[in-house]
């Protein structure tokens, strides 16, 4: 999944939204009509801006209309600036500046970067404005022509993106092997590895440190005759010894679920860790700025006590197989650890999440997140923030419910 800046057209019904879009987009993105409320639904489009790079836009209806739809509108339109990086705020001189207000107090709230853009067509001047107003601001005519390079080139000039491209463990240097533990399941997609996956053999590659992807049998390793499982530890073991010999091998990363196996299997005889070891989830946490989050989501599910709810989110509806992560593994590992039945579990998927009653549950734990963009995982994390409801992640809960000491090494390397 490409990062992309996400940037939302905001205002008043009729104030030129679509106009904006189509005039950025420079092609019919978005019915452009002088009926009251046009835009019935979010218009997303992609596209490149030199320095900005690649962004999607999002065109919204108008926040002031007051029928049962209008309201259906706004909510959507409420959720979409949530997930905005920039906000860009048409306004229509002809009606009051005070009406704005809401998207520019939406956006202090959410902490969004904000253009003001006044829509002076058919020669109207800006409406008077009482309060004082610090953000940046244009005026133009957005049916005029040179109206796009004035737009684009006003917010490259006011814009400041922050996005750091974090370093993916500083600590390692050219040459070092990192081991990444892949086991694959029916539910793995064919032709490509998952995104987590790619995304940490691309940013390692980049630096020169040499990524070795392994295939664990987890059956194997989970049977209870065990002879199989044996058979799978020595394998295992002779792999990971040939890189140790070496003495590049720094890393090993997981998959979550195969952390009770690997977390085990990379102990010596007197228990302590013969290498460094985490998960692609806690890695892509980490990635998104989350993991401090997740991580005191741990301490929520410490207190957790009988009838309490918990919701077990996940951001796509993904095809599940019988063995499942989400609706039967950690299922059955919570049932395990505080008695079958003593908490109840729900499930959340793809966009069902924005229908729950959030204040219900004492704990989210979410999925990877790996369709979702940063943007959109932080909204998420932002409403429930405001209900104060915590929230942790499958490759942190599945290394706690290990132990406490598989939880304490799979964070040590971002320590
Ligand atoms: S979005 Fe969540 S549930 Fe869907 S594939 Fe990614 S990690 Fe799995």
């Amino acid at each position: 999944m490409i990062q992309r800046t996400n940037i939302g057209i905001f205002g008043m019904v009729n104030a030129g939204k679509s106009t904006l879009m189509n005039l950025l987009t420079q092609q019919i993105t978005s019915i452009v009509d002088p009926t009251f409320g046009t835009t019935t639904d979010i218009k997303v489009s992609l596209m490149e801006i030199h320095t900005l790079g690649p962004l999607k836009l999002f065109d919204t209806a108008g926040i002031n209309e007051k029928s049962s739809l209008g309201i259906k509108k706004r909510d959507k339109t409420i959720d979409c600036l949530k997930k905005c990086d920039l906000v860009l705020l048409v306004i229509d001189p002809n009606i009051s500046f005070d009406e704005n207000f809401e998207i520019i107090n939406l956006s202090q709230k959410y902490d969004k970067s904000l253009i003001l853009i006044f829509n002076n067509f058919e020669g109207k001047k800006n409406p008077k404005i009482s309060h004082k107003i610090t953000y940046p601001q244009i005026s133009l005519d957005l049916a005029n022509s040179n109206a796009k390079d004035k737009v684009i080139n006003f917010i490259i000039k006011v814009y400041k993106p922050i996005k750091k491209q974090q370093t993916l463990f500083p600590h390692l240097k050219k040459d070092d092997i990192v081991f990444l533990n892949i086991p694959m399941d029916e539910e793995t997609p064919e032709k490509r590895l998952l995104r987590p996956q790619s995304f940490v053999q691309e940013h390692l590659l980049r630096r020169f440190i040499s990524t070795y992807a392994y295939r664990m049998d987890l059956k194997k390793a989970r049977n209870t005759d065990k002879k199989i499982s044996n058979d799978e530890f020595l394998r295992f073991q002779k792999q990971l010894k040939l890189l140790k010999n070496q003495n590049f091998l720094k890393l090993l990363i997981t998959d979550s679920q195969a952390i009770d196996i690997v977390h085990k299997w990379t102990l010596d005889k007197k228990g302590k860790p013969l290498i460094d070891i985490t998960t692609f989830s806690i890695i892509m946490a980490n990635e998104k700025n989350e993991l401090s989050t997740f991580i005191k989501g741990i301490e929520a599910f410490k207190i957790l006590k009988e009838n309490d709810k918990i919701l077990i989110a996940e951001a796509c509806n993904h095809n599940r197989i019988k063995e499942d992560i989400g609706t039967y593994q950690i299922p059955l590992k919570l049932n395990n650890y505080f008695g079958e039945g003593k908490i109840q579990i729900d499930h959340a998927f793809g966009r069902d999440f924005a229908t729950y009653n959030l204040n219900d549950y004492k704990l989210i734990i979410h999925c990877g997140g790996c369709m979702l963009d940063k943007q959109s995982m932080q909204a998420r994390i932002k409403d429930l923030e405001e209900s104060n409801t915590p929230i942790t992640n499958y490759g942190i809960i599945l290394a706690y419910l290990n132990s406490k000491e598989a939880f304490s090494r799979v964070i040590i390397p971002f320590m």
